[in-house]
């Protein structure tokens, strides 16, 4: 699964929001979503709020929206099958692999780091570029 962790939300008494949410597609049914400086968010994993295990975005039903050019919001609840509780999740996607999402003490944002195959690509692009400026030919005319 690729994608951020993102930290558990509050639990409550299950609300009329979350059924709501419960009925909608998952997040594996709307991701992914793009930006257009190339960021592209794959997928998203909650953990439970019960026992901290991941909740994956099959299993996490919720509505995806864009109010913005550069914001994806995402409002879901995710279902952990092992204990059953249900963990709600308020996201916003960003370029940048920026992400934030509310807790009781507000809007926390964090980066994603980003994926061992773009950071080998980036490795690879340095070492052939050092591998060029090594071996160009000075004393050409
Ligand atoms: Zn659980």
């Amino acid at each position: 699964m690729a994608g951020p962790v993102a930290p558990p939300m509050n639990t409550s008494p299950i609300t009329a929001r979350d059924r709501e949410l419960m009925a909608m597609p998952t997040m594996a049914d709307q991701l992914p979503v793009a930006f257009e400086d190339g960021t592209c968010w794959q997928g998203i994993c909650g953990s439970c709020n019960g026992c901290g295990c991941p909740i994956p975005e099959a299993d996490t039903h919720g509505a995806l929206w864009r109010p913005l050019p550069h914001v994806v919001e995402l409002d879901c609840v995710g279902i952990c099958r092992a204990c059953r509780l249900l963990t709600r999740f308020r996201l916003r996607l960003h370029p940048g692999r920026r992400l934030s999402w509310l807790t009781a003490h507000g809007w926390m944002h964090a980066q994603a780091p980003l994926p061992l195959r773009a950071r080998l690509r980036g490795l690879a692009k340095a070492i052939l570029r050092f591998f060029h400026q090594r071996h160009r030919p000075k004393d050409l005319p």
